[in-house]
């Protein structure tokens, strides 16, 4: 029988950045492999309505739902350690929430009543909150409330939750996902930041039912206890200690070690231990920790000069795809992240490519590094390197391709350049018009399409199917005027969407492995279900 849905509310002490949606996820992990159906949401503060018009070296990747909903990273995560799709209702921030509450309010949706920021705020996080849990029928919700305690922006969905807790307190669990630091001079964990955070949310009227103590080192017993103690836990127990690991895929594991999982389902008056379903969550995680050969990635593009930190925020889902696959295949990616400038400064830096296994342009916008990613592309092309292009990386493989083997010298998108006169990357009649007129947020192509496959293809080989989806994230199109050009000169267009015409996927032929894609296929890789053509890229470095 399916269990009512009970909601579990995470929620960040100290500082950001310490792993609040990775245990979010994890969380649901835990309850997934015992198997309850489980769901999650992300909050985000944010004024904007999406994450689409967020720059994703401040703010890290956009992950785009089937839907298409542009969303924050932490969405990625979820579906990732869940295997899950979420959708549009599995993400909010403060634009929208106000957005509707004002759109009700003009058309008298409210007939008449003052509306106020108490209680009218809250109750439509409720609202959202309860309707996501209908609509993915999900038995346990977990909720990321983002930001940290004791900052402003977060107030209203912390009244929220404190409210939906009041309603139905055995429903409702609060986990405090806080950092204890060790300073250098000291050299020993501290707990007063966490208590002072606990205290903080106290303020809003929540107390935490658990604790977890993130920090570099395992926390020892004293340390629960004061947290226990001092933070008013229940008991010692209700202290989890979450320290830094290899792999974020271990964290499940971590949690489930000191009875997380059991604590949190007692505090919510359940039952753990349904059924084990454990077993392919338990299979990856043994091939990951077992890989046999080191296969070397390079990824060329832009940003890559901002430094580590945001690089690898801002392309998470295309290094979680690479790991996936090459797991998969027993061994392990070793990335290196390529500044494409560099190859725009000396013409023959490319020739650094031929140390690497494989080759991937990632997404992208904008002109800055293009012609510097078309050298990386034309190398790939002329020395058999594996090449996985993604959304850019495919539009500029066939210019690449249009100039250098067609001939076509001023072949190029219509975004670096509006007056080319071989736009064989165009806009279309709409969009271009939603550009004049600044309409930029979620406005283009978005989400899951249909792709039909050409048979006899190595993509079609990789993926097994004929019809595959894929989600979306792009402005410009490829020109159908050179599709005809472009195939009989070998790079063949073996994906298309037929309802709208669209070509989707182009594959080299006499190539080890060079495909392009106008979706982008690591949004849908799992740790369980690694994406195809990833895989075949794998593959082929192996080779
Ligand atoms: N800039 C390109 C476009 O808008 C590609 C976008 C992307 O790589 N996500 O079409």
């Amino acid at each position: 029988m399916k269990q009512k849905t009970k909601f579990i509310f995470v929620i960040g002490g100290v500082l950001s950045g310490v792993g609040k949606g990775v245990t979010a996820a994890s969380i649901g992990r835990i309850f997934k492999n015992n198997g309850f159906d489980v769901s999650a949401i992300k909050i985000d503060p944010y004024i904007n309505v999406d994450a689409g018009t967020m720059n994703p070296v401040e703010h890290g990747e956009v992950f785009v739902t089937e839907d298409g909903d542009e969303t924050d990273q932490d969405l990625g995560n979820y579906e990732r350690f869940l295997d899950t799709d979420l959708l549009s209702t599995n993400y909010m921030t403060t634009g929208r929430v106000y957005l509707s509450v004002i759109e009700k309010e003009r058309s008298m949706g409210y007939k008449g009543r003052c509306v106020q920021v108490v209680p009218h705020i809250p109750m439509e996080i409720i609202h959202r909150i309860k309707t996501a849990a209908e609509k993915t029928k999900a038995e346990i919700m977990v909720i990321e409330i983002g930001g940290t305690v004791g900052e402003y922006e977060n107030i209203l969905f912390l009244d929220a939750a404190r409210m939906m807790k009041l309603d139905n307190p055995d429903d409702v669990a609060f986990v405090l996902v806080s950092y204890l630091p060790v300073p250098s001079h000291l050299g020993e964990m501290k707990t007063k930041p966490t208590q002072h955070a606990a205290r903080t949310l106290n303020n809003s009227g929540i107390q935490p039912d658990f604790i977890i103590a993130r920090g570099k080192h395992e926390l020892d017993k004293p340390r629960r206890e004061k947290l226990a103690f001092f933070c008013w836990l229940q008991s010692k127990e209700d202290v989890i200690s979450a320290p830094d690991v290899d792999s974020i895929y271990e964290i499940p594991a971590v949690l489930e070690k000191q009875n997380f999982g059991k604590l949190l389902a007692k505090r919510l008056k359940m039952k753990l231990n349904r059924q084990n379903k454990s077993g392919e969550w338990n299979k990856f995680i043994t091939q990951m920790k077992n890989p046999k050969k080191t296969i070397k990635v390079a990824v060329v593009g832009k940003y890559f000069a901002t430094g580590d930190y945001t690089l690898s925020d801002s392309y998470i889902s295309v290094i979680q795809a690479v790991k996936h696959a090459a797991w998969s295949v027993g061994a392990e990616a070793e990335m290196t992240w390529l500044d494409s400038e560099d190859y725009e400064k000396d013409k023959n830096a490319v020739k650094n490519l031929s140390q690497y296994d494989a080759l991937i342009v990632p997404g992208g916008f904008g002109t800055r590094g293009i012609e510097g990613i078309i050298s990386a592309i034309k190398y790939a092309r002329e020395n058999s390197l594996p090449y996985l292009g993604l959304c850019y990386g495919m539009q500029l493989a066939t210019i690449e391709f249009a100039r250098h083997v067609l001939g076509i010298k001023d072949a190029h998108t219509v975004e670096v350049n509006p007056k080319t006169k071989n736009p064989i990357i165009h806009i279309n009649p709409m969009q271009a018009q939603n550009v004049s007129k600044n309409r930029y947020g979620g406005t283009m192509r978005l989400g899951a399409y249909d792709c039909v496959l050409k048979a006899n293809t190595k993509t079609a080989q990789a993926y097994g199917e004929k019809k595959i989806s894929e989600r979306h994230r792009h402005r410009y199109e490829f020109n159908n005027d050179y599709k005809k050009a472009i195939d009989d000169a070998g790079l063949k267009v073996v994906g298309v969407n037929e309802e709208k015409d669209l070509v989707e996927i182009v594959e080299l032929s006499n190539h080890p492995f060079f495909v392009g894609t106008q979706f982008h296929p690591e949004l849908k890789s799992r740790p369980t279900s690694p994406h195809p053509l990833f895989v075949g890229l794998m593959k082929a470095a192996l080779d």
